[in-house]
């Protein structure tokens, strides 16, 4: 058997998870609490992930142990991102003119627990079926607008070589279809998932790009640095989702660390999104003013390709918007010659004037 898939069958869940947490001490009323989170939301931290943890409450454990906060949400809901009206077919979601998003798995090797879609990842009456994935690419193959394919889930590397090679040449046979996207935090979370075979299966269907998901530099170890360079050995385009999440990395050094780390590793940081309004995730949730502070924090004082786009995905399913510090600060007209001159600040804050022509 497969390492990765030795690894993923001893998972915890909300049956077993207190063993998974005995070096850590807690009561049994703790333990009652992430169980019961745990039968509302779904849990699954595998061996690998868990192994990150250094103690209690950190960075790596509020991604993916349970926590009692997630059932005092009132606020958030199911599907802010309305991807459910937005899938002509279910799971497809065409949102844009040229690309679209296709749910190919409904499973992921640990389930965050901020995960935008908590409504139907990890759940098992979600669970996709080959006819809806016919169905997807039908759809795909009657719509010559789509030009960009992104297999998302869940993890499309949860399916096996075979199953993602089937939808991937599939696809690929499509000639409208110019580039083919995966969303995966496999080089993240379960970094051995990520194989010669499964490498040489993956270029067969260049031009080919993963985004995989880093939200902090704890989750940097030598076999998440192997995968992600045996992914850009076998010339996939390496790019990289973090979600800014409270208590986790809404910190501007924590950030400047992960994205220089992450350029070492081939891999451009892609997006920073501002949390989803999604039920059961409102403790992650931080100011706008945080993500504009770490942008900031960023632009100028380090390579230009470290600095992901800060982004909201815009409830009811408007697209990512972009939210960028100030930089333009005014303009001034010349009375004689009627020519404008823009103000503008830079990184650290000095005024310049950029003439229009
Ligand atoms: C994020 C997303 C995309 C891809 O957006 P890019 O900005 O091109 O990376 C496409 N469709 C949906 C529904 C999305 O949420
Ligand atoms: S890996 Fe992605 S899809 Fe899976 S639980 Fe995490 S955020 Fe959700």
């Amino acid at each position: 058997m497969d390492a990765w898939k030795k690894l993923l069958a001893e998972s915890y869940d909300e049956k077993n998870i207190e063993k998974a947490l005995t070096k850590f001490h807690l009561s049994t009323k703790e333990i009652e609490e992430i169980k019961k989170v745990g039968a509302a939301y779904p849990l699954r931290v595998n061996p690998y992930y868990l192994g990150l943890i250094k103690k209690k409450g950190d960075a790596v454990w509020k991604q993916c142990i349970a926590d009692e906060q997630e059932l005092k949400d009132t606020e958030g809901l199911s599907d802010p991102l309305h991807e459910e009206e937005q899938s002509p077919v279910p799971g497809l979601i065409h949102r844009y003119p040229d690309r679209v998003l296709f749910l190919c798995s409904n499973q992921c090797s640990m389930y965050c627990r901020f995960c935008t879609r908590k409504r139907r990842v990890g759940h098992p009456d979600r669970e996709i079926s080959l006819s809806q994935i016919m169905k997807g690419i039908d759809y795909i193959k009657n719509h010559k607008e789509i030009r960009d394919v992104i297999l998302s889930g869940g993890d499309p590397l949860m399916l096996s070589n075979d199953k993602l090679e089937f939808i991937l040449k599939q696809i690929r046979a499509i000639k409208h279809v110019q580039i083919i996207r995966i969303g995966t935090r496999m080089p993240c979370a379960l970094p051995q998932r990520i194989t010669k075979k499964l490498c040489r299966m993956l270029a067969k269907y260049h031009p080919l790009y993963i985004n995989t998901h880093f939200n902090h530099p704890q989750e940097i170890t030598k076999e998440s640095i192997n995968a992600c360079s045996m992914l850009a050995d076998a010339g996939i385009a390496l790019g990289n989702q973090s979600v800014l999440l409270k208590g986790v990395n809404d910190n501007p050094k924590i950030m400047k660390e992960l994205v220089q780390k992450l350029l070492i590793m081939r891999i451009k940081p892609y997006y920073l999104y501002q949390a989803d309004i999604v039920k059961g995730t409102r403790h992650f949730r931080t100011e706008i003013s945080k993500g504009l502070e770490i942008i900031h924090s960023l632009q100028g004082f380090t390579s230009g390709m470290a600095v992901p786009h800060y982004v909201i995905d815009a409830p009811g399913g408007g697209g990512k918007i972009p939210l960028l510090p100030t930089y333009l600060i005014g303009e001034k007209k010349d009375r004689k010659s009627g020519k404008t001159t823009i103000v503008l600040k830079n990184y650290e804050g000095k005024t310049y004037e950029y003439p229009l022509p």
